[in-house]
């Protein structure tokens, strides 16, 4: 029996996905095509998780006095397309139609500016911690959910330490590549 999808993307929303909209986004530029899938990680403050600070910094309205971090991101205005949350919740910020604020100066493929062209897609996590399981199944659940809605992105899964090599070190070095392609495969063949 086919198993119904977890995730559906509809008119650029993820359907599945509690909407939490940003004011961090603009137009993509026309006739662009949606072909990249860019994996990070977030933590506020860094390595903690909770508290919604991730939340409140993407819609500009993160208290920068409530820790000494948050003074060194202050007045930092950018979003991703989603975040999903050590408990496995999936947030969408900006509609898939429009260009999130996530890559920074980045190129793929000698293509320039990712934002243009790609999804962003936030874990919470630091570089120095294991994600947990619940996140790699929610993660491929969706990307398999995104690649039925936009099929150039198929061959094209990169982290943020990929497109922009010496600057960002996102998703870093305990992201399982491998886990998450594993799982990618058998969430794809159920649809
Ligand atoms: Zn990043």
């Amino acid at each position: 029996m086919q198993q119904a999808p977890f995730f559906q993307v509809i008119d650029g929303q993820l359907i599945g996905a509690r909407q939490v909209p940003s004011p961090n986004y603009n137009s993509r530029p026309e006739q662009i095509e949606i072909q990249l899938v860019v994996v990070h990680n977030i933590s506020l403050p860094p390595s903690q998780f909770g508290g919604g600070y991730i939340e409140q910094f993407f819609q500009n309205q993160l208290d920068w006095s409530q820790h000494p971090y948050f003074q060194t991101i202050e007045g930092m205005q950018v979003s991703a397309h989603l975040l999903i949350l050590r408990s496995g919740e999936v947030l969408q910020f900006v509609n898939f139609n429009d260009r999130a604020w996530h890559a920074g100066r980045s190129s793929y493929m000698a293509k320039k500016e990712c934002n243009d062209y790609s999804i962003g897609i936030e874990l919470e996590g630091s570089d120095d911690l294991p994600f947990e399981d619940m996140q790699y199944v929610v993660l491929a659940q969706v990307t398999a959910a995104l690649q039925s809605s936009y099929p150039k992105i198929l061959q094209h899964l990169a982290g943020h330490s990929d497109i922009a090599p010496g600057r960002k070190t996102d998703p870093g070095p305990f992201f399982d590549w491998l886990k998450f392609r594993t799982l990618l495969q058998q969430y794809k063949a159920n649809q």
